[in-house]
């Protein structure tokens, strides 16, 4: 049997596009919903990976959740014909609350989905105004609720910290109302300023009142000493789960594993005979498709990932896992490094970053560049 592969399918889709967000994604609608789709089908169906059992299958975006169900099913099937599933597949959606009805929820699940992402963000309606979010706190709720009444057993919600005027109290509110839901999985982000956003503006512009340093940092070791107490298990700097409920998806990808990826803007990783390459999709959705119906591949980008590339990135992601990267073979320069400052931290053959070293994960790694 061929190797396996996770496969991830980007749906670059959302009803609006927020001000902090540099995702792939666009605020689009109408006939080049379908033509892309029927685009991406098309390259799931010309793979050059195909054959490859699915490890996992990942659909984010945008918003999967904003199609149709027959244009999702019709994805999925295509993603299921070309990579065979191994038992007991994790298919992933990511969803937003708008789009997440009750009827949207049991068609994904129908679909074979069993595990749902929502992008929560926030439950104070000023945040969600301020992010530009489509929902309000009540639609969360409702859909959360709703996710559990569709069948799905396994349950994200993906908060952000560190928002504009936020204090650790409203952050502590965020959790006891995200926890309230009753999710096996939180993934928990520290606002970032990406260039070229809107934010990014505001930033320059002095017009973002974001939450000092200190703050930022006592939120991000708040939400520990929360969900810990909760019976979460924090497996990533930047992610919770219950016993078993990882994201095996990504776990697979943070510990290096092939990946392929299809739609717009969606990057492939994988082993090929010559050595590792990525293959990044066309961006933008109708580029992406007219080079499809020209019958050729849509890449942006193909880049051979030279060795030392490869290492580093190795590191780069194994440093995200909790449980680290293993110690042989690491230079001992920068490890040396990494634990006088307090960073890194080595036990039983691995090396793991410390919890005062997940606040400085960049800096961290970057001692390994
Ligand atoms: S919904 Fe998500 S992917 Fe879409 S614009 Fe907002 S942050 Fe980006």
């Amino acid at each position: 049997m061929s190797r396996p592969i996770a496969v991830y399918v980007h749906v670059p889709f959302c009803v609006v596009k927020c001000g902090y967000c540099d995702f792939n994604s666009y605020a689009m609608a109408g006939p080049i919903v379908g033509r892309t789709v029927a685009a991406m089908r098309r390259q799931i169906q010309q793979s050059p990976w195909r054959g490859r059992p699915a490890q996992t299958v990942f659909f984010g975006g945008g918003t999967p959740s904003l199609l149709p169900p027959d244009m999702l099913r019709a994805l999925f099937e295509a993603v299921l014909d070309a990579h065979p599933p191994l038992p007991e597949l994790e298919a992933t959606a990511e969803a937003n609350p708008e789009s997440a009805t009750l009827d949207q929820l049991r068609a994904m699940r129908s679909i074979g989905f069993n595990r749902l992402s929502l992008g929560v963000q926030s439950f104070d309606p000023g945040d969600l105004r301020r992010l530009d979010r489509a929902h309000g706190p009540e639609d969360a709720e409702r859909a959360a609720r709703d996710a559990r009444r569709a069948g799905f057993e396994r349950l994200n919600l993906d908060l952000m910290f560190g928002l504009e005027g936020q204090s650790l109290e409203d952050w502590d509110r965020n959790l006891d109302r995200a926890l309230a839901l009753r999710p096996d999985h939180l993934s928990l982000y520290n606002l970032t300023i990406e260039p070229g956003t809107r934010f990014e503006r505001l930033h320059r512009e002095g017009r973002l009142n974001l939450p000092d340093e200190e703050v930022q940092a006592a939120m991000y070791v708040r939400c520990a000493e929360r969900l810990e107490a909760e019976g979460f298990r924090q497996y990533e700097i930047s992610n919770y789960a219950k016993p078993g409920q990882e994201c095996r998806h990504n776990v697979w990808v943070w510990r290096g594993g092939e990946y392929a990826a299809y739609g717009p803007g969606g990057v492939a990783c994988v082993l090929e005979p010559q050595g590792w390459v990525r293959r990044t999709n066309l961006k933008k959705p109708l580029a992406y498709c007219l080079a499809v119906e020209r019958g050729e591949p849509p890449w942006q980008e193909v880049e051979a990932i030279d060795d030392a590339t490869r290492r580093f990135e190795e590191i780069l992601l194994g440093l995200r896992l909790n449980e680290g990267i293993p110690a042989d073979g690491l230079p001992e320069g920068p490890l040396r490094a990494g634990e006088s400052r307090g960073w890194l931290e080595r036990a039983e053959g691995r090396v793991r970053l410390t919890p005062q070293g997940r606040l400085y994960a960049n800096d961290a790694t970057s001692l390994f560049l």
